[in-house]
């Protein structure tokens, strides 16, 4: 497989071996349970982008032979009804991932409706359960799915992490402050960085890893970085541009994401690999 083309990392090898696994994982749990591993997806309200998203994963579903089933909610849905929705998929035996898309119309209260999800169905790693685990380094939950894809592109390019720095510029629940758990479980020495950071560019400048998680197009310059230091751009602004001003950053760093084509297609991958994974704990298999 080849996961890198000059210094730059390629997601989509990586995401298609991924894939792969999952499809294989999925094929193995119908042959031995005759049950498809399942998951269910709740979109509330209209938002044209979140509509895309969930288009996106039911295709990927589709492709690793997970069945899927999608609710969709009206614009005035309450936290009540929405809870009681989420509560009853986490009741039903035949759905082995649970997914809310985010965002939720203002009336609703998210985080009651995510904490419903019973934890061993949270496959895109969004309740307290999930995030103490990953926490604690202890199996039984899911991490976010886009921290982990940014794990599996460094593994697949063998970056050792154990007791190098790592810079991780942004603080969100699904990315920044999830993405800082996963690289401590490697053992990385971990700083993460927000909006009131002082001096942000010197902070940049000890990395060994940075990882930007900003939603600032183009945001980290060239002359942050470290010579040879490795660059993950978890960024996805409008335009399909990062976070990362690649021009000025790729020829300082070792190895660099590129955005299209880097973290991004990591995402799904991972979800279907954790639905995966979740059916086949679910359904008691062992070992595959
Ligand atoms: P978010 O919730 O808006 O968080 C952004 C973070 O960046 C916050 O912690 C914020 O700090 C920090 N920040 C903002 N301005 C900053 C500045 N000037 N200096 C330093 N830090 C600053 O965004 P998110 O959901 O984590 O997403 C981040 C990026 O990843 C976006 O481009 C998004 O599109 C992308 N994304 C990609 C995927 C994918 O599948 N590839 C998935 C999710 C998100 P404060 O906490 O202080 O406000």
């Amino acid at each position: 497989m080849t996961t890198t083309q000059n210094n730059r990392v390629l997601g989509k090898p990586v995401a298609d071996k991924i894939m792969a696994e999952a499809g294989e994982r999925a094929a193995q749990i119908i042959k031995q349970t005759g049950i498809a591993p399942c998951l269910a997806t709740v979109l509330v309200g209209e938002d044209p982008s979140s509509h895309t998203y969930i288009r996106m994963k039911h295709n990927r579903c589709k492709q690793a032979g997970i069945e899927s089933r999608h609710f969709h909610l009206d614009d005035s849905t309450t936290t009540e009804q929405l809870v009681a929705k989420i509560t009853e998929l986490g009741a039903d035996e035949l759905v082995h991932g649970i997914l809310l898309q985010h965002p939720v119309p203002d009336q609703v209260d998210e985080r009651a409706a995510f904490e419903v999800i019973p934890v061993s169905k949270d496959v895109d790693g969004v309740t307290y359960g999930s995030f103490a685990r990953m926490w604690f380094d202890e199996s039984g939950g899911f991490p976010s799915c886009t921290p982990a894809g940014i794990i599996g592109l460094l593994d697949a390019c063998e970056v050792s992490l154990k007791g190098k720095r790592a810079v991780v510029i942004g603080r969100s629940p699904i990315l920044g402050k999830p993405m800082a758990g996963l690289l401590l479980a490697r053992h990385a020495t971990v700083t993460i960085c927000h909006s009131r950071t002082e001096d942000l560019p010197s902070v940049v400048r000890e990395a060994d890893l940075v990882v930007a998680a900003v939603g600032i197009p183009n945001f980290v310059k060239g002359d942050w970085l470290k010579p040879g230091c490795v660059v993950m751009d978890a960024g996805y602004n409008p335009g399909n541009v990062g976070d990362v001003d690649f021009e000025s950053c790729a020829p300082v760093a070792s190895l660099i994401t590129p955005v299209p084509g880097g973290v991004g297609p990591m995402t799904l991958a991972v979800l279907m690999n954790q639905t995966t994974l979740a059916a086949a704990a679910q359904l008691n298999l062992s070992g595959i």
